[in-house]
C-alpha cells in the first residue's frame, strides 16, 4: 500500500490552517503544521514533506526566505505559496525564489486541493507519459517511465510544473503554445491577470535547468509575440 502523502502547512493563521488540515486529511494526505517561518524551515528540512504550502507574511521568517533557503540548500520539494489578494506582485517574487505555484487568499478548499494535486511531487512509480525521447546520442533525455529528466547521462532535478512543461512542449515538437494556451494545458487552470508571467518565469527556470546556455537555449525555443515551442530538429552541437 502507498504510504500517504505529507504536506507542511506554514501559515500563522489558525483558523487557516485548521481547515486546511481538514481537508487535506479528507483527501488522504497527513499533515504538518509550523506557525512561524523559522519553525517550517526546521519541519521542512528534518521532515521532508511532499509538498509545502507557504504563507508569506509569518513570523520570525517570512515565506520568500523559507522558499529560498530550501532551493539554496538543493531541496525541490513542491511549494504552493498563498498570497494576499493586495500582494499580486508576491506571485511572480515567489515562483522568482523557486516555488511552483501561488494561490491567492481568500481561495476555495476545491481550488487548493486541485493545486495541491497537480504539484505533488511525482514519484517512480506515477504512469509514464508520452513518450518523448529525442534520438539516441542527444544530450536531453526524457524516460518518460520514471518521470525523470537527463542531461548527458546526468539526472536534472525538476520540479513537477518544470517537468510538466518540458514532457509538453516535447510531446508536441515544433509546436508553437501561446502562453494562455500553456496554461490551460499545463497548468490545467483559466486563465487570469498576470499569469503570463508565471508561465515566463516557469520557461526561464526550466532553461536554467536544461540549457547550456539559458540566454541562447536550443531546447524550449521562443517565438517572439507568439508564445513558446520544443526544437524537434536542433543541431548538436559538437
Ligand atoms: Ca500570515
Amino acid at each position: 500500500m502507498e504510504t500517504k502523502k505529507r504536506i507542511l502547512i506554514v501559515e500563522d493563521e489558525k483558523n487557516i490552517v485548521d481547515i486546511i488540515r481538514f481537508n487535506m486529511n479528507r483527501e488522504g494526505y497527513d499533515t504538518l503544521e509550523a506557525y512561524d517561518g523559522e519553525t517550517g524551515l526546521a519541519l521542512a528540512r528534518r521532515e521532508k514533506p511532499d509538498l509545502i504550502l507557504l504563507d508569506v507574511m509569518l513570523p520570525k521568517m517570512i515565506g520568500f526566505d523559507v522558499c529560498r533557503t530550501l532551493r539554496d540548500e538543493g531541496d525541490n520539494v513542491p511549494v504552493i505559496i498563498l498570497t494576499a489578494r493586495e500582494e499580486e506582485e508576491d506571485k511572480v517574487l515567489g515562483l522568482e525564489l523557486g516555488a511552483d505555484d501561488y494561490i491567492t487568499k481568500p481561495f476555495s478548499m476545491r481550488e487548493l486541493i486541485a493545486r495541491v494535486r497537480a504539484n505533488i511531487r511525482r514519484t517512480a512509480m506515477s504512469a509514464p507519459a508520452a513518450q518523448t525521447e529525442r534520438s539516441a546520442g542527444d544530450a536531453l533525455t526524457i524516460d518518460s517511465a520514471t518521470g525523470q529528466v537527463y542531461k548527458r547521462g546526468v539526472l536534472i532535478d525538476l520540479t513537477q510544473r518544470e517537468y510538466e512543461l518540458l514532457t509538453f512542449l516535447a510531446g508536441h515538437p515544433d509546436k508553437v503554445f501561446s502562453r494562455v494556451d500553456l496554461m490551460e494545458q499545463v497548468w490545467n487552470y483559466g486563465f487570469v491577470g498576470d499569469d503570463a508571467r508565471t508561465v515566463d518565469v516557469t520557461v526561464r527556470r526550466l532553461r536554467e535547468k536544461i540549457e547550456d546556455d539559458p540566454g541562447s537555449p536550443t531546447y524550449v525555443l521562443t517565438r517572439r509575440g507568439v508564445g513558446y515551442y520544443y526544437a524537434a530538429h536542433t543541431a548538436a552541437a559538437p
